[in-house]
Formats: C-alpha cells, sequence, structure tokens
C-alpha cells in the first residue's frame, strides 16, 4: 500500500465536504428529545493516520453526544480485562439482523442452540457489555469506562449533562431490555445500574476531531497516535474491528461493508468513526439520520474520502 501525501489526504477531506455539505437528507434522531434540538448543520470531517497526523474538513469543534459509538470502547473495556471470549460466550458476535434497540433479537438469541447470538453493538448485547466492567461500585464502573474513553480519544472527554438526563428520562424501551437480559441470564446482576450506565456512556461529548484519534488508536493497533499511549493491547484490536465491520451499522452493516470494507460504528448523534487498519481512522459529525439511524452525510463522505486514499482494506494493491 502506498502511504498518501499529506496534500492527497487533505484534498480528499476538502473535496468530500464540499460534495456533500448541501445534503438535506435525513432528519436528527428525536425520540431522544434532547438530539432533537442539535444543529442539524454541524458537518465536520477529521482523519488521523499513525504518523499521529490529524486532518480536518468543516465543523470540527463542535460537540455531539458518542450515542452508540461508545459501544465499541466498552466493549473493548471488557476484552482488555477478560479476554476476547468473554464477549464471544456471553454476548456473541453475529449480526441480528434487526434494528439497533431490537427486542426480537433478545427473543432470538435466548432461544438460540449453538450460544448467544447477539453482539456488543446492538443495545441488548451492549448494556450486557456495560455490566461486564469490572469495578464494584456504580462510580468505579462509570470511571473506568470514561477513562477508557478519554485515553482513546488523547484527552478527558465530558458527559454531556442534558443528553444525559432526556434520555435516563425517556430510554424505558433500554431498561426493558436490561431487565430482558437479566431474565435471561446474560446479565448477571443489577441490570438497571447497567441501563443507566450505559446511557450516561452515550452521552459523551464528543467532536469529529476526538472521534478520529478514537478511531486512528484502533487503526493504529491500539496506540493512540497523538498522544503516544498504547490504550489496548493490539493482539485485542482485531476482534474490536470484526464486530464493527459485522455489526457497525446496524441492519445496514452489510451494504457498508459491501461499499467500502470498513469496519465502523455509527451513533444517532450525528457522528461515525470509520477504521482502515494501519492507514487512517476516520470520523465525520453530521446530525441528520437515514432509517436505519445512521448519520446520511457522515456515509457519504467518508466512503468518498476512503475511496480517494485507497482505504478499503480488502483491495489489494
Ligand atoms: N443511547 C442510544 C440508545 O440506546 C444509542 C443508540 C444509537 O446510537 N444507535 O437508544
Amino acid at each position: 500500500a502506498q502511504a498518501q501525501s499529506t496534500s492527497d489526504i487533505q484534498a480528499a477531506l476538502n473535496a468530500a465536504h464540499a460534495k456533500f455539505k448541501d445534503v438535506k437528507d435525513g432528519a436528527n434522531a428525536d425520540y431522544i428529545p434532547a438530539l432533537a434540538k442539535v444543529d442539524s448543520k454541524i458537518f465536520g470531517i477529521a482523519l488521523v493516520t499513525p504518523d499521529g497526523k490529524v486532518y480536518t474538513a468543516g465543523d470540527v469543534k463542535s460537540e455531539v453526544s458518542i450515542q452508540s459509538i461508545s459501544k465499541v470502547f466498552t466493549m473493548a473495556r471488557v476484552i482488555e480485562d477478560q479476554g476476547t471470549d468473554s464477549i464471544l460466550k456471553r454476548i456473541g458476535v453475529d449480526a441480528t439482523g434487526m434494528r439497533f434497540n431490537s427486542i426480537v433479537s433478545i427473543e432470538f438469541a435466548q432461544k438460540s442452540l449453538g450460544g448467544p447470538e447477539i453482539n456488543p453493538l446492538v443495545n441488548p448485547g451492549a448494556i450486557t457489555a456495560t455490566s461486564m466492567v469490572q469495578g464494584g461500585s456504580r462510580d468505579a464502573v462509570w470511571k473506568r469506562i470514561l477513562d477508557f474513553h478519554s485515553d482513546f480519544a488523547g484527552r478527558p472527554l465530558a458527559v454531556n449533562k442534558e443528553v444525559f438526563d432526556s434520555e435516563a428520562a425517556t430510554n424505558q424501551r433500554n431498561q426493558a431490555i436490561g431487565a430482558l437480559m437479566y431474565a435471561y441470564g446474560f446479565i448477571k446482576d443489577n441490570p438497571s445500574q447497567a441501563t443507566d450506565i450505559y446511557t450516561e456512556q452515550c452521552a459523551i461529548s464528543v467532536n469529529a476531531k476526538d472521534l478520529a484519534v478514537m478511531a486512528g488508536t484502533l487503526a493504529n493497533a491500539g496506540k493512540n497516535p497523538v498522544s503516544g499511549k498504547q490504550v489496548m493491547k493490539s493482539d485485542n484490536v482485531p476482534g474490536v474491528l470484526a464486530v464493527m465491520a459485522t455489526a457497525g451499522l446496524y441492519d445496514d452493516s452489510g451494504k457498508w461493508l459491501y461499499r467500502t470494507g470498513l469496519p465502523a460504528k455509527s451513533g444517532v448523534g450525528g457522528g461515525i468513526i470509520a477504521v482502515s487498519p494501519g492507514k487512517f481512522g476516520i470520523a465525520v459529525i453530521s446530525p441528520p439520520l437515514d432509517e436505519a439511524g445512521n448519520s446520511v452525510r457522515a456515509q457519504l463522505a467518508i466512503e468518498a474520502v476512503s475511496n480517494a486514499l485507497g482505504g478499503n482494506p480488502y483491495a489489494a494493491k
């Protein structure tokens, strides 16, 4: 693979920003009331290479809530602490083919004979992964999750309290998911605490650059290319990327992988991260979402930038 020149990369970001800035398709998530109020015009692209260079186009200062992108890093926390088998045996790593908050997927997971058939990137698996984070007290578990996200971003991240409160007041569906996962033995204790911490992790506030550094850390074998810190073991990164490839864009994960080849993860706050291993981590924020819950402009921009830079890991060069 050819290393891209600095000016090629910047040109690819600029071109994608110019091409998609006026796209008006999609709508902000509104099932979490605070998300409906976020400025739909925010559109920022950031890319980080393994040598620690950061490229940006558009609005990379505005922050949104990380939402489901946090599922990647909480899964990674569990794998770091308890090994790759922990996720495989308790939650599973198979696509559900259903929406991210599907209750039906839990019924299938429970009935399956061959082991758990869900994954940590849809809500039932994600709330279970949060329940598996070690620490004891709520505060200790929460600190380990927030600190891990901050290490990936290379700066101390904080929670958007308004988003947390708004989702906590309206997340009865996720509470039901947590309760069902407990009833079926996936969550071992205190499902309401797991759902509450999960809701808080979804409200971590990030800008496009933060997300790109997080993706860049995954692209760089677990070493943050900007801070230089080895955040997770390099051996544990491929499993994380595999689940992202399988289920990162929910029920559209197959279509996304077909077009880009990139492990990725979306959030209903409007962010998407994607990873081209050894080449770059990229993130785009744009709040309007499509039917599956994935940012419209983020998908377009990441696909265009990655194509311009030869980012598809399945394409031999
Ligand atoms: N906090 C959101 C939820 O659980 C996250 C969903 C998402 O980003 N897809 O509904």
